[in-house]
C-alpha cells in the first residue's frame, strides 16, 4: 500500500509502515529511566504502554541512566522498544555514593534500626543512592544537560488511557516547571527532620521563596510542621532548568550537607514536591488529571465513562484512589493545581 509518513527498515532490509506521526512541533525534551539491568523486563512493560499511549506519535528521546553498564540485552530490547532515539548513560561516582561528610558508623546505624522496625527499603544501601540521585542529581547527567524537559517514567508502571496531545508542549505552552498524577503521604518515620532542613534552608534563602507558593498544601500550621503531603514521584514531567536553578541547587545542597539522605531515608519525592511547593509560584504546578496511571499499589483511573471510552482506556475506575482518606481528593487538587488555559476533563462521581 502507498504509505505516506515516516518507515523504519525492518531487519529484513524490507520497509514497514510506521504509524504516522503527529503533525506540530517537538520541545526539547526526553524521557528519562533510572534503572538496572535487572529492571530491563519490567521497564518493558513500560516503555510499549507509554509508546502505545503516547510517543509512537511523538518519537521523543529516552534517556536510560544506570550506577553500573547497561547490558546488551538490556539496550536491545529498550532501543527496539523505543520509537525515539535510545541513549545510555552509566553514572559517575561523584554522583552516586557517600558524599565525604557523611558519618558512615552512624548511616549503618539507622539502617539497622529501621530494619528492626521493617520500614520499607529501611536498610537498603542502594535505595538512598537512587533517592539522592533522584533529588539531585539527574538533571545534571550529560546527557539530560541536552534537555528542557523531562517526563520520568519507572518499571512496571501503566498507562490506562490515550493521551491525546503533546504533555510536553502544554507544560511549556502554559509556563509548567512541574507536574504530577497522584498525590499521598509519606512516611513519617523515613523523614523525621526534613523540614528542620527545609525551614533552616529557608531562612538562610528567603531569596528563593515564591510570592505565590504552596506552602498551604505542604503545612497546617503556616510552616511550623510538614503534613507529610507529596507528590508521587515516580510519574514527574518537569522543566529540567528549573531543577538546574541556583534556587533548587541551594536547596538540594542544603539538605545534601545535613545528611538526611544516610541518616535517614529520605525520599526524592517529598524533596521535589517541597521544592515545588515553596519555590515555585503555583501556577507553574500541574495536575495532570487526564493522565491514568498506575505504579504499585495506586491507580489514577478517569471515573467518566464518556471520557474512558474517548481515550479507549483499560482502568477499572473502581480502583480510582484520588479520593479515599488517604489521598487528596479531586476537588481539593483541581481548586489549587487548576491549569489555567485548558479545559480539564471533569470526572463524574
Ligand atoms: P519504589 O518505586 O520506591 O519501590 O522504588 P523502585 O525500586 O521502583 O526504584 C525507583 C527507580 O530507581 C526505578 O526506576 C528503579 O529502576 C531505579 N533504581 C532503584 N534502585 C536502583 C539501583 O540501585 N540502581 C539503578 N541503576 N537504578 C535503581
Ligand atoms: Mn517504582
Amino acid at each position: 500500500p502507498a504509505a505516506s509518513g515516516p518507515h523504519k527498515l525492518g531487519t529484513d532490509g524490507q520497509s514497514f509502515i510506521h504509524s504516522p506521526t503527529a503533525p506540530g512541533t517537538r520541545m526539547n525534551a526526553t524521557f528519562v529511566t533510572l534503572a538496572r539491568n535487572s529492571d530491563v523486563w519490567e521497564i518493558s512493560r513500560s516503555i510499549r504502554q507509554v509508546e502505545d499511549r503516547f510517543n509512537r506519535n511523538y518519537n521523543y528521546d529516552w534517556v536510560f541512566l544506570n550506577d553500573d553498564d547497561f547490558d546488551e540485552t538490556f539496550k536491545k530490547v529498550t532501543t527496539t522498544l523505543t520509537s525515539g532515539r535510545a541513549r545510555y548513560g552509566k553514572i559517575g561516582e561523584d554522583h552516586w555514593g557517600f558524599p565525604s561528610w557523611i558519618d558512615q558508623e552512624k548511616a549503618a546505624t539507622v539502617r539497622e534500626q529501621m530494619r528492626e522496625k521493617k520500614i520499607i527499603y529501611g536498610d537498603s544501601i542502594s535505595y538512598r543512592h537512587m533517592c539522592r540521585y533522584e533529588s539531585g542529581f539527574f538533571f545534571r547527567h550529560p546527557l539530560m544537560m541536552e534537555y528542557e524537559y523531562y517526563w520520568r517514567v519507572e518499571p512496571s508502571i501503566e498507562l490506562f488511557c490515550d493521551i491525546s496531545y503533546d504533555p510536553f508542549k502544554f507544560m511549556a505552552d502554559n509556563g509548567k516547571k512541574y507536574s504530577f498524577v497522584l498525590s499521598l503521604y509519606e512516611y513519617r518515620e523515613t523523614i523525621p527532620t526534613l523540614w528542620d532542613s527545609v525551614k533552616n534552608f529557608t531562612q538562610h534563602f528567603p531569596q528563593h521563596i515564591a510570592k505565590d507558593n504552596s506552602l498551604w498544601w505542604i503545612s497546617e500550621d503556616e510552616g511550623k510542621t510538614y503534613n507529610n503531603c507529596h507528590f508521587w514521584s515516580n510519574f514527574e514531567i518537569g522543566s529540567l532548568e528549573w531543577l538546574r536553578s541556583d534556587a533548587y541547587i541551594d536547596y538540594f545542597s542544603h539538605l545534601d550537607q545535613d545528611g538526611g539522605f544516610f541518616y535517614e531515608r529520605w525520599g526524592d519525592a517529598p524533596v521535589h514536591s517541597i521544592a515545588a511547593a515553596l519555590m515555585l509560584p503555583k501556577e507553574e504546578i500541574h495536575f495532570f488529571n487526564d493522565i491514568a496511571y498506575y505504579h504499585v499499589p495506586f491507580t489514577h483511573c478517569p471515573t467518566g465513562e464518556e471520557t474512558r471510552l474517548d481515550l479507549k482506556c483499560h482502568c477499572d475506575p473502581g480502583h480510582n484512589f484520588d479520593w479515599n482518606g488517604y489521598s487528596w481528593n479531586e476537588e481539593q487538587l483541581l481548586m489549587w493545581f487548576w491549569g489555567r488555559s485548558r479545559t480539564l476533563v471533569r470526572y463524574e462521581r
